[in-house]
């Protein structure tokens, strides 16, 4: 009988089963959107147990579709929205208040009380203080909950990230645990010594009999009784970091890309945390048997995003593919500069003041004009995350693995190649962050014999070497500087 592994990637705006075979191809799949919740200007929340109910119809409708039962799975790989945190009864094993999502601002006043400890986190967590990780979450939760700390001191209660949820339900309340990436977004986590930090706890006010044991990423967490005493779950990761692994960037400096929404740039930097003075992320990768490795993350907040607002606000095009028609319907922008800081900029700049703005407008200007700029900006808004992140680890990335929705553009694609002079190597996998979960269960069962192996099956759809010469690339990032430069120095209040 054929095997698979079945993949679980529980995201913010959708949960996916996907079953893989021993080839790594994805072979069935099912999907279910996940409803957010905003509660208030800036709140993002969601229901813990929609989450999981949505986890047990993908798994069931996946079966369904590949006509199989539970004997044909060789192991569970979970990945899933990072950060995001949920509290639940230990004796009911119902959750105490929603999930509170990576986005919500809602805790914002919480980090604000802990910004003199600022070098002491990033130290410790490798992580900027931010209501993105979870630990002000936590502290929310409890402080507005009836009697939360008080539960929490007599150990009633349980809190995790949602792979820690997911796991704990499919095991049948078994199993209590995290893997060393998700933990690692908590900004409770101590990446040096590998342990929940005492002194963070502390700060925080934080009960640690509350929090998961933390394992590593490639392990066994127990069969998923709820469905199947003789299948485990074998591999657990935060949404990059499982991406990373899924295009096997398995070696120090192997870096990847993943165009959506926003872009998320992170470089594996071995078995080494590398701090970053630009407000790159110190992160780890994964675990696999004792070896830790270390990961490197930038992110740009407006990637693919600002194709949508191409096609809903400004309406200059009706679908996000026909960007790329009409960016060629031009062989430049004509010195049009789009800087789309809608929310502020991300790496390096941190700028939560920047605006949006575009320069460079004549008579001549056009729409294919604004469409390229628009698209140019997603590419040098990467290439500004990928300079300082070659900068601060010393390490040459010599092709750069892409994924996510926005890979689709091959204008895009090539230009990023151009400016970067990297090869831009496309996943062939439309699912990479599944897939990576499923090489790290595959791994651990023995459904794949080793790394080596698994890099053997990886597939490129696309390969974009680059064409543009040095001074090319000199001339049009000096104009992309300047845009930034100008649109950090506007303030309409004077
Ligand atoms: P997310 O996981 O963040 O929802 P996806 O990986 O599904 O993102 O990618 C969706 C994003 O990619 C959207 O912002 C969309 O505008 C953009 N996108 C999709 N197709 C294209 C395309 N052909 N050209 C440019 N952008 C695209």
């Amino acid at each position: 009988m054929e095997k698979f592994i079945l993949s679980i990637d529980q995201g913010t705006t959708s949960s996916r089963a996907i079953l893989f075979d021993k080839l790594g191809h994805e072979r069935y799949s099912a999907y279910r959107e996940v409803k957010c919740l905003f509660p208030k200007p800036g709140w993002v929340e969601q229901d813990a147990l929609s989450l999981w109910v949505s986890v047990i119809d993908v798994i069931n409708e996946v079966l369904v579709k590949a006509n199989i039962t539970f004997s044909a799975i060789d192991s569970i790989g979970i990945s899933n929205q990072r950060e995001t945190t949920v509290i639940w009864d230990k004796e009911t094993g119902m959750p105490i208040y929603n999930a509170i999502v990576w986005q919500s601002r809602q805790t914002s006043y919480i980090c604000d009380r802990y910004s003199k400890y600022k070098d002491l986190i990033h130290e410790k967590t490798g992580l900027l203080i931010n209501p993105y990780f979870s630990a002000s979450k936590i502290r929310f939760i409890l402080d507005n909950v009836e009697n939360g700390q008080q539960r929490a001191e007599a150990g009633e209660l349980m809190c995790g990230t949602i792979d820690t949820w997911l796991v704990y339900r499919l095991t049948k309340s078994e199993t209590f645990a995290t893997d060393v990436s998700n933990a690692s977004r908590t900004m409770l986590f101590n990446i040096n010594t590998m342990e929940w930090d005492e002194e963070l706890l502390s700060l925080f006010n934080i009960p640690k009999c509350i929090l998961p044991e933390v394992k590593p990423s490639s392990y066994d967490y127990g069969a998923a009784t709820f469905f199947s005493k003789d299948v485990h779950i074998r591999g657990v990761a935060g949404d990059q970091q499982a991406a990373l692994f899924g295009h096997t960037c398995f070696n120090q400096g192997d870096s990847k890309n993943t165009y959506g929404t926003g872009c998320f740039m992170l470089m594996n930097t071995g078995d080494t945390p590398i701090y970053s003075k630009n407000g790159l992320l110190t992160t780890i990768a994964w675990q696999i048997g004792d070896k830790v490795t270390y990961a490197i993350e930038g992110s740009v907040f407006i990637g693919g995003a600002v194709v949508q607002w191409l096609r809903d606000q400004m309406r200059m095009i009706d679908y996000a593919a026909q960007s790329e028609d009409e960016a060629l319907k031009s062989s430049s922008t004509h010195g049009v500069y789009i800087v789309p800081a809608f929310v502020g900029l991300g790496t390096p700049y941190w700028d939560d003041n920047a605006r949006g703005a575009v320069f460079g407008l004549t008579r001549g200007s056009n729409k294919s004009h604004f469409i390229r700029a628009a698209l140019d900006s997603i590419d040098y808004q990467c290439k500004d995350v990928f300079d300082v992140m070659v900068k601060e680890t010393g390490n040459n990335i010599s092709s750069l693995k892409v994924d996510g929705g926005a890979t689709q553009n091959n204008y895009l694609m090539q230009f990023q190649a151009d400016i970067l002079s990297t090869t831009i190597e496309v996943a062939k996998c439309h699912e990479i962050t599944a897939l990576g979960v499923c090489y790290l269960a595959g791994l651990n069962s023995g459904f794949y014999s080793s790394l080596e192996a698994v890099s053997e099956i990886h597939e490129n759809e696309k390969v974009f070497p680059p064409k543009m010469s040095k001074k090319e690339i000199n001339t049009l990032c000096k104009g992309w500087k300047a845009a930034v430069k100008a649109t950090r120095a506007f303030k309409p209040e004077g």
